[in-house]
């Protein structure tokens, strides 16, 4: 009985009501974040009205403890946390580089999204330490009735398509495409490429079965110019949406710095969840948790790509691959549980965060053939052949490698008694060692497989129902 007047009692201080604190839009925080990888700023940049809040007026409270950052909205006549959520940024990302380390300042837009209060209320930013706690890095009161913030309307530059319309966005998984590197007569390229992309990752589960939980709407971004900038090759459009090759140094990561003019177009639609499609052939794409996700679409692996990528903006996913060539260097404290659903360090086996999803027998660390694996895919890994992506490598020369990756090292993975069982392997965020993923194979771990593993599927399963319960 006492158990259960606690639990009923926690769940009634989370229950937050929407209309008593909310107007029912949506008010966008601009800031720019900006530092070293030993100093970290915040300096206000604007508070914009946006349209209506698209997330769930339910679930106000985020108690996933993804992302590397945290927000909480406080109301202060009521010292209660009224909104909350978890996410990471491109200056999360920067930070960890070698060029932050080694002293230079970066500086990036960012945007934080949530429903315009009715009183005024207080903005806590927080971080995550060395050991991975959340510790208050930034405060901003906001005052709604405060005459500088901008309330006019979002400008409709660009036309919006409902693709697939399921509900109301308070109950479902609003996805946004836009596309960059796309010119006005490419309009008809960019609905087929749209097709496409959705039909593959409606093709992969959860989204298979969860597909009625999605509106998914478009906005067709025109650019002077088709294709997008790749500042290695001396490469230089003037995309509308500011996407790049080479971001960090890695030739294949695509993100944009210009977050005001992605925001600013993407505020003419509901979203949740913004993904970017490019309009290239050179391989690549990103994906930033809670921020957006971009691919490249005109390369063998686009499908892949888009889902992958998905997996980090939308599930907060980490990657599960190793050993392979990557901005950041030591993204994960050593000895320290990672936040990533489907990373774990292995500190404690007897707790591991997916071992409901462990069969009884399997031995934690689960043995596979690491060394075998590694020699499969030497020469064709991307350390391997780094050099010749910088150079003119064609879209054929990259797509037959690809080819000829999987085809090496597909069967030595298949090969494991443990293949298509939850365990812990170790080799994930890139990291060889000391780091372990729940599958021996995944869409978060290589090109291989059409599907996530069980837990990359339950962590993207969660976020589904945090948007739509
Ligand atoms: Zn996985």
């Amino acid at each position: 009985m006492r158990i259960l007047l606690i639990i009923l009692l926690t769940s009634f201080s989370w229950a937050i009501d929407f209309d008593i604190y909310f107007t029912g839009q949506t008010f966008r925080f601009d800031y720019y974040h900006n530092g070293t990888a030993a100093e970290e700023h915040i300096s206000f940049d604007q508070i914009r009205l946006e349209g209506l809040w698209p997330g769930s007026r339910i679930q106000l409270i985020d108690d996933t403890n993804l992302g590397k950052y945290y927000i909480e909205v406080i109301d202060l006549t009521s010292a209660e946390i009224i909104y909350s959520r978890g996410f990471c940024s491109i200056y999360g990302e920067w930070e960890t580089t070698s060029d932050a380390r080694a002293g230079n300042w970066g500086t990036f837009h960012e945007s934080l999204r949530f429903p315009e209060p009715k009183s005024i209320v207080k903005l806590q930013l927080y971080k995550r330490n060395a050991k991975m706690k959340f510790k208050e890095i930034f405060s901003f009161e906001i005052n709604p009735m405060d005459f500088r913030i901008k309330r006019s309307k979002p400008e409709k530059r660009y036309k919006t398509r409902n693709i697939m319309i399921n509900g109301e966005p308070a109950t479902k998984v609003d996805i946004l495409l836009l596309g960059d590197g796309y010119t006005k007569l490419d309009a008809g390229k960019f609905r087929s490429d749209t097709r496409r992309m959705l039909k593959a990752l409606f093709a992969t589960e959860p989204f298979i079965s969860r597909k009625e939980d999605f509106n998914i709407r478009s906005i067709k971004v025109h650019s002077p110019e088709p294709g997008i900038s790749n500042p290695r090759n001396n490469i230089w459009k003037n995309n509308t949406l500011g996407t790049s090759y080479n971001t960090f140094d890695s030739d294949r990561y695509v993100l944009s710095f210009d977050n005001q003019t992605i925001r600013e177009i993407a505020a003419q639609a509901p979203y949740d969840v913004l993904v970017i499609l490019i309009n290239d052939d050179k391989y690549g794409g990103g994906g930033i948790f809670n921020l957006y996700s971009t691919v490249a679409v005109d390369t063998e692996p686009a499908e892949y790509v888009m889902v992958h990528e998905l997996g980090h903006s939308f599930g907060g996913l980490g990657d599960e691959y190793y050993s392979s060539t990557v901005a950041y260097e030591n993204y994960n404290p050593k000895g320290v549980e990672p936040w990533d659903p489907n990373i774990t360090a292995l500190l404690e086996p007897g707790q591991l965060k997916w071992g409901n999803l462990v069969e009884p027998g399997t031995p934690l660390p689960t043995p596979w053939d690491k060394a075998v694996f590694d020699s499969a895919r030497v020469n064709y890994s991307f350390n391997d052949f780094k050099l010749s992506l910088t150079g003119t490598t064609s879209a054929d020369t990259m797509n037959a490698r690809f080819r000829a990756l999987k085809k090496a090292t597909e069967s030595v993975l298949q090969a494991n008694q443990y293949f298509g069982k939850v365990g812990a392997f170790e080799g994930a965020g890139y990291e060889a060692e000391g780091l372990y993923r729940p599958e021996i194979d995944c869409i978060m771990f290589s090109r291989n497989p059409d599907h996530f593993c069980r837990v990359c599927q339950a962590a993207i399963v969660r976020m589904i129902d945090f948007y739509t319960k």
